[in-house]
């Protein structure tokens, strides 16, 4: 082991810091630490940096009179922060060196940490790539969330069945978090409104109320540039025990407030298939975006005195609409507690406000029952009709017909009433973007149809980016060094001076040095497998891999299917030069979509099959590895060579695995959908498998009625394929398992899978044939590294920042 004396200036003062808080603020003597003792000292050290510049970045911005940016979102999917928050500070070989001066490993102290799944999917992880593009690029910004106790559930598999367990990232406490009690907000909720203010102002009574206190998160931008605030909301009863009901002897009872507070902060996504899991669902809405509106007021009203220029300072951004009731919360603000008159609060609040769509599917846009909003925040529905009337009055004025009127309407009155909360953040925005131009262009003729011939000039794109700093730097250190061998460094400061490597796309010595880093990311993920579900990989098969959240149209199942045509056709023609391949599947159900958890015990029912069958002679393996999140997402991603973005067109807004797959050198095979045209369109023709339908074309089969039987019949591959999953062959032990599944592709085929199935199928043939070529692969590989550095979100954020914040 080395001693001390041999260590260099830099790191003996890491190591003295470190040690130090070991001692001190862990309280263990370095004999005795565990490697939890360890993990802790070095994250509080690095804390200690990344604080100096903190308070430097927010002295920075009082001393500035900045305008801030505020992204408010119901989803934060972090995941770890030691490594993106070392290798951002530059102080990843320091930690690595002191620790090593100990015995110790940065790579194994960095496996204890837990991955902070404080989301779902996509929407979630674009909110924590921005957060790190915003302190890139030098923006003062706040994310506001919820601290979730439990987050999302954590996924076990249990004879290929998704089992649903709390997820405790915080069970050995959370070493980056401060906690705030300082900045704690009243929320209210239910009660009465009355109008016994001074001058007969209105004055909402809430029948209860929580107290919201802040717990703050410094997130570090690339180079140590800013560090901004991670502001997440927790809950507090204001009464936390009735001593009178307790010493009566009603010890729960006494302690009910708490357990409601709580039950704000709990989970993510409680199913809202009871009533009462509705009204958490919206309670926690407005518990966050109410905490959240009350801060940015306080600030700015004390730093700036005059609530009216707002704008000027605070751009608010809505992620989705499940902040959406911001709108009216701004507007309760503004007009009962600081008097403003009702239309320039209406100005004001436009004018800070901006709100980004994230899907255009009509059963996933959100709406709340009037009556349970109206019970529930009986001043913001007082508020709310008032908007309402004057959109309705601005429509009606414009010459728009009875139709368009309805729709534009905040109210949706055909059956029961619901409050329509897309409506209500496009009506209170100044700003309304889609993230990709497919889905820009599709909000703008099908969702927001009326909105947008009323109000013409709100609708703009942004289409989505990833950080390259996690999804390159980070989690491919092997494919960053070669990179840099290759082009020089500028690309680590703009992700864009990655299509220097186009001049080197048919270089042979570099398309093998990529080779050989793909095969040693794939040869560790092969033996991270193999010890999580004991499935053995060769790395030099093709390693073909679809992980996202699983839903219908994300298509699995057309995965699935064509892995089950592909298997019938090794084991029909043996003697064909077949591409050995690995099918890995990864994601998570909704716990109460049935068809997406039959999809998860379909892939696992064909692993099972698949992978012991010899006579498929190791051509063919399938893999589900449980529990999909940013962690396991960090090791696949790198290992992939083909990238599965396969939606039905039309229906995936964006996407961004599909940006980190070819970011990594991943080929693409795809639909036409969401910002799989964007990367078609950067990388080129050629770079990418494209198939199936266009969205155009998936619009106008539905609207004329499509035959899918039809379809079928027409395919043998598919008819076989499909008749073996419904008649058991993958399901021995319960032959009918899926027989309403298949039955549903026959009958309507909402997703268009037979539609598309041909053109995938020969699409993955395509596939085999440029891999057999390993020159031309390597070739598109590094073009697709080249050409997608465009998909960084600090381009994007760079986009947000000009066109909708004013902030550059
Ligand atoms: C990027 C990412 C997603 C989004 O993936 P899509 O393929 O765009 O749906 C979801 N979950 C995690 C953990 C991610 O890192």
């Amino acid at each position: 082991m080395p001693k001390p004396e041999a260590l260099s200036p830099q790191v003996s003062e890491m190591d003295e810091h470190l040690i130090d808080v070991l001692r001190h603020r862990v309280g263990k003597d370095e004999r005795a630490a565990t490697q939890h003792d360890w993990f802790k000292a070095a994250v509080l050290t690095l804390r200690n940096h990344v604080v100096d510049r903190w308070i430097e970045s927010t002295r920075k911005t009082y001393d500035e009179s900045g305008k801030r940016v505020y992204y408010l979102s119901l989803e934060f999917l972090i995941g770890r922060l030691m490594r993106d928050a070392l290798s951002n500070m530059g102080m990843t070989r320091e930690m690595e060196a002191a620790l090593a001066s100990h015995g110790l490993d940065l790579a194994a102290l960095e496996d204890l940490e837990p991955d902070a799944a404080l989301g779902n999917g996509g929407l979630g992880r674009l909110a924590a790539c921005f957060m790190e593009s915003l302190a890139s690029l030098d923006i003062p910004a706040y994310g506001y969330g919820i601290r979730y106790v439990n987050g999302m559930f954590r996924q076990r598999i249990q004879d290929g069945w998704q089992i649903e367990l709390p997820e405790t990232w915080l069970a050995h406490g959370n070493p980056w978090e401060f906690d705030r009690r300082e900045s704690a907000y009243r929320v209210g909720f239910g009660g009465e409104v009355v109008a016994d203010g001074p001058d007969g102002a209105v004055i909402w009574k809430p029948a209860e109320q929580v107290e919201a206190s802040a717990i703050d998160t410094p997130v570090v931008g690339w180079r140590g540039k800013r560090v901004n605030t991670l502001r997440l909301w927790t809950a507090t009863a204001l009464d936390p025990i009735r001593l009178d009901t307790f010493n009566a002897g009603d010890h729960v009872g006494a302690l009910v407030e708490e357990a409601r507070a709580d039950a704000l902060v709990r989970v993510l996504y409680p199913a809202d298939s009871s009533a009462s899991g509705q009204e958490l669902r919206l309670r926690q809405e407005y518990f966050f975006t109410s905490a959240s509106i009350q801060d940015i007021i306080r600030r700015h009203v004390a730093y700036m005195g005059d609530v009216r220029t707002l704008p000027d300072k605070a751009a608010i951004q809505l992620n989705d609409t499940h902040p959406a009731v911001a709108v009216a919360e701004i507007m309760r603000i503004l007009v009962d507690i600081h008097g403003l008159e009702f239309n320039e609060a209406w100005e004001v609040t436009k004018k800070t406000v901006g709100y980004t769509n994230h899907t255009l599917l009509p059963e996933a846009l959100e709406s709340w029952p009037l009556p349970l909003f109206e019970r529930l925040l009986p001043r913001h529905m007082q508020i709310v009709y008032a908007i309402n009337s004057r959109v309705l009055r601005e429509a009606r004025k414009a010459g728009l017909d009875d139709a368009a009127v309805s729709s534009i309407s905040l109210i949706d009155e055909g059956g029961e009433r619901r409050v329509r909360m897309a409506n209500l953040a496009f009506a209170g925005a100044h700003s309304v973007n889609g993230v990709a131009a497919l889905h820009t262009d599709l909000m703008k003729v099908t969702v927001f149809k009326d909105l947008h011939q009323l109000y013409p000039d709100r609708i703009n794109n942004k289409t989505n980016g990833v950080t390259p700093r996690r999804w390159l730097q980070q989690c491919n250190p092997g494919l960053t060094a070669v990179i840099k061998d290759a082009i020089g460094d500028q690309f680590l400061d703009d992700a864009e001076k990655l299509s220097d490597l186009n001049a080197l796309s048919t270089d042979a010595a570099l398309g093998e040095r990529i080779a050989e880093v793909k095969r040693a990311n794939k040869v560790a993920l092969a033996s991270y497998i193999k010890e999580v579900v004991g499935i053995r990989l060769d790395p030099d098969a093709l390693f073909d891999v679809q992980i996202k959240r699983i839903h219908e149209y994300k298509r699995q199942l057309l995965n699935l299917i064509e892995t089950v045509a592909l298997y019938d056709q090794i084991r029909s023609h043996p003697e064909r030069d077949w591409v050995p391949r690995v099918k890995i599947f990864a994601g998570k159900a909704a716990p109460s979509y049935h068809n997406a958890k039959l999809i998860i015990k379909l892939a696992n029912d064909i692993a099972r099959r698949v992978n012991s069958d010899p006579s498929v002679g190791g051509l063919l393996k399938v893999v589900f590895l449980p529990n999909y999140n940013v962690t396991k997402a960090e090791k696949l991603i790198p290992a992939a060579d083909l990238s599965e973005q396969i939606s039905t067109a039309g229906m995936e807004a964006s996407g961004t695995g599909n940006m980190k797959f070819a970011l990594n050198g991943a080929l693409t095979i795809g639909t036409l959908d969401g910002a799989n045209v964007e990367i078609k369109d950067h990388v080129g023709d050629d770079e990418i498998f494209i198939f199936g339908l266009t969205a155009d074309q998936v619009a106008e089969k539905r609207a004329q009625g499509y035959n899918p039987r039809e379809v079928i019949e027409q395919s043998r591959e598919l008819s076989q394929a499909l008749a073996a999953i419904a008649s058991g062959v993958f399901s021995p032990d319960d032959p009918h398992r899926y027989a309403d599944l298949m039955g549903g592709i026959y009958d309507h085929d909402w997703f268009m899978l037979s539609a598309d199935f041909d053109s995938y199928a020969a699409a993955q043939r395509a596939v085999d044939t440029r891999w057999l070529d390993q020159k031309a692969w390597r070739t598109s590989a590094i073009r697709n590294i080249a050409n997608v550095g465009w998909f960084s979100s600090d381009r994007t954020i760079g986009e947000y920042a000009r066109d909708i914040w004013k902030v550059l």
